[in-house]
């Protein structure tokens, strides 16, 4: 496992005196892991490239089973010895901590100064494909080349291996480039040696402050590095977003906040599309007074601000904390007047008759369904279809035959832990064929995002219209 850091800054050797390693010397460093070494394979007063090369022992970590757990760890083979992962953050922490921090005894200047920089990761796991890298990486600045290695040079048909060598070059400071890495490297890896636990969050917080909070994948990076801990996720989350209050705008390009489902979904483009086709079909009836019922975030909500036709929107949900984000997010309180009289966010639930819900043309229904248990649906149903009793709804939810399609998703898996299920397009029809029957609606279906010949679109869409004779 091979990281070089190389800078064209003048002198170059400089890079010595940040690293705190001498250009002139191979040091080696004991770790839990095994060992890091760090060398410069050159080192002029043009160009200077200090390497750390990793020695991880798998049969180590084997006998050390306790301490580095199961699953692939629990292996003698396993690609922990060749891959960039959380022995790298590691190894960066321990091995260069002061230039981490930004500080340098000899050049304490320079360590803040912004100098032409490439790092080189000779073996990045990428789980989440090659997109996934540039989005994470471009948006903090750096120009990213990623080549990827085939599974077996002697086996073409074996096909690509998630595993790429990865080039980030940028003009930036030591310290920066280093915390970068030390964040997003495992983020890629999706996978850590130890148990992370309540400082991990810390560790987060105090390594994302300045650029994490406002990263268009901020979520992502998030939940991939506290794995499996959706709870401490959405604790880091939240104090992101309490860290830096940045404007709505580059908010509202975030990936939504979910576990899975926004990696599986590459949810920029899955959930942007998913925006446009329910804004359009809901400017498509003419409706005035639009609801969005479960309006989370209010990324919806946003899209409808933008579309004149729609003079009174009014967003809803159960949770109040989602509210408080839609409101400060949407710069409620900065509206100009006759902008901010448009919209109203209400708390509520859908589980409960509520008369502040009659009287709209159009009701928007966006990736809730599947949030609600379902002996509770029927309470829903009435709620939406015979109490609000909007012309129209459009509705979206999960296709979940199209979970197949994506491979680190388990067979059987939902695509968000807190999802009670998700629908096959015959489930959808039926649930939804038979609402429509019962409240006196027609309804017709719409895939959202790219389709699968068998499989369908990741989203489903269901536009529900009051039968002319029922409309009261
Ligand atoms: N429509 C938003 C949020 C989808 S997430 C979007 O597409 O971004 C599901 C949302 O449904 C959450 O904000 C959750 O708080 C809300 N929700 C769950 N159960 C609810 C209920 N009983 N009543 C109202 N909202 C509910």
């Amino acid at each position: 496992m091979l990281l070089t850091i190389t800078t064209t800054h003048q002198p170059a050797t400089d890079l010595g005196f940040l690293l705190h390693k001498n250009p002139a010397r191979c040091q080696s460093f004991s770790l839990s892991f095994g060992n890091a070494h760090v060398f410069y394979p050159e080192a002029s007063d043009d160009r200077a490239t200090a390497a750390v090369l990793l020695e991880v022992d798998p049969v180590g970590m084997v006998r050390g089973k306790g301490r580095f757990g199961q699953g692939v760890l629990a292996q003698y083979v396993n690609d922990r010895p060749y891959v960039a992962s959380s022995f790298m953050s590691v190894a960066i922490a321990q091995v260069f901590g002061p230039a981490l921090d930004g500080r340098s005894k000899e050049r304490p200047e320079l360590a803040t100064t912004p100098i032409p920089l490439v790092a080189t990761i000779e073996v990045l796991p990428c789980r989440g494909g090659e997109e996934f890298l540039h989005e994470v990486f471009e948006p903090l600045g750096y120009d990213v080349t990623a080549v990827r290695h085939s599974l077996d040079e002697m086996f073409a048909d074996w096909g690509p291996s998630p595993y790429y060598s990865v080039t980030l070059s940028k003009t930036t400071t030591l310290s920066e480039l280093l915390t970068h890495l030390y964040v997003l490297i495992p983020v890629f890896d999706n996978f850590k040696h130890y148990y992370v636990g309540h400082d991990e969050l810390e560790k987060l917080l105090k390594r994302g402050e300045g650029w994490l909070g406002t990263h268009p994948r901020r979520d992502a990076i998030v939940r991939r590095y506290l794995k499996y801990r959706p709870t401490l996720a959405r604790q880091a989350i939240e104090r992101l977003i309490e860290q830096d209050d940045q404007p709505a705008d580059e908010f509202f390009t975030d990936a939504r906040a979910e576990s899975r489902e926004e990696s599986l979904e590459k949810s920029l483009s899955l959930n942007d599309e998913r925006l446009q086709a329910v804004t359009a079909a809901l400017a498509a009836t003419g409706a005035k007074r639009v609801l969005d019922l479960g309006c989370g975030e209010g990324r919806l909500l946003r899209e409808l601000l933008k579309e004149k036709q729609f003079n009174e929107i009014v967003g809803m949900d159960v949770s109040i904390r989602s509210l408080e984000i839609a409101t400060r997010r949407l710069r409620l309180d900065d509206l100009p007047p006759r902008q901010r009289e448009r919209i109203r966010l209400i708390h509520g639930s859908l589980m409960y008759r509520d008369k502040r819900l009659a009287g709209f043309d159009a009701a928007a229904v966006v990736e809730v369904v599947e949030h609600l248990d379902p002996p509770r649906l029927a309470a829903f149903e009435r709620v939406v279809f015979e109490c609000a009793r909007p012309a129209t709804v459009v509705l979206t939810t999960p296709n979940r035959e199209y979970n197949a399609t994506w491979p680190n998703l388990a067979a059987g898996a939902l695509r968000h832990d807190d999802h009670r299920f998700e629908w096959t397009r015959e489930e959808f029809r039926s649930w939804a064929g038979s609402v429509a029957e019962r409240f006196g609606y027609s309804v017709e279906f719409h895939p959202i995002g790219s389709e699968h010949a068998e499989l369908g679109s990741p989203t489903q869409l269901g536009v529900f219209r009051m039968r002319e004779m029922d409309r009261g």
